[in-house]
């Protein structure tokens, strides 16, 4: 014995299971409760890119620290003492903003270890040559027939 239902979200109709009633799918019943439940904002636009908000805290502190930078005892706001483990945490924050602002002409550097962050205008990349540029003109030709 089967029984159908209309999903709530999609309207089609579907078989009941016992651990699925209201909805057809695993991603209306998530787009259903997204839609009538959205989650707290956790993302904030920074250069067009978005950032999660313990990312936008340590973005927002190097942006704000202007051409000085700031060190990773104060972007953490602690003591020398304690400092290991936490800069290597914000090592791998400020290596993940990078990745997300490689699209923005901005870029987070640091001149080496102990020097402070700075929010950058990115080198312009160097233009490829040789087999590199042979390369990257092939597959942007590749992409261009590719594409319908
Ligand atoms: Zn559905």
């Amino acid at each position: 014995m089967t029984s159908v239902n209309l999903c709530e979200f999609c309207n089609k109709p579907f078989e009941v299971l016992r651990t699925r009633k209201r909805f057809c799918s695993a991603s209306c019943s998530a787009s259903w409760k997204w839609e009538h439940n959205p989650p707290r904002r956790l993302s904030f636009p920074r250069l067009g890119v978005m950032l999660t908000q313990q990312k936008t805290k340590i973005f927002d502190k190097i942006a704000a620290a202007g051409d000085e930078g700031i060190s990773s005892r104060e972007l953490l706001g602690v003591s020398s003492g304690s400092l290991g483990i936490l800069s290597k945490r914000l090592k791998t924050h400020i290596h993940a903003i990078n990745e997300l602002l490689e699209e923005t002409d901005y870029v987070i550097k640091s001149d080496g270890i102990g020097q402070p962050y700075k929010l950058q205008l990115r080198d312009p990349k160097p233009e490829p040559s040789g087999r590199r540029a042979k390369l990257i003109q092939m597959s942007r030709q590749w992409i261009a027939t590719h594409q319908a």
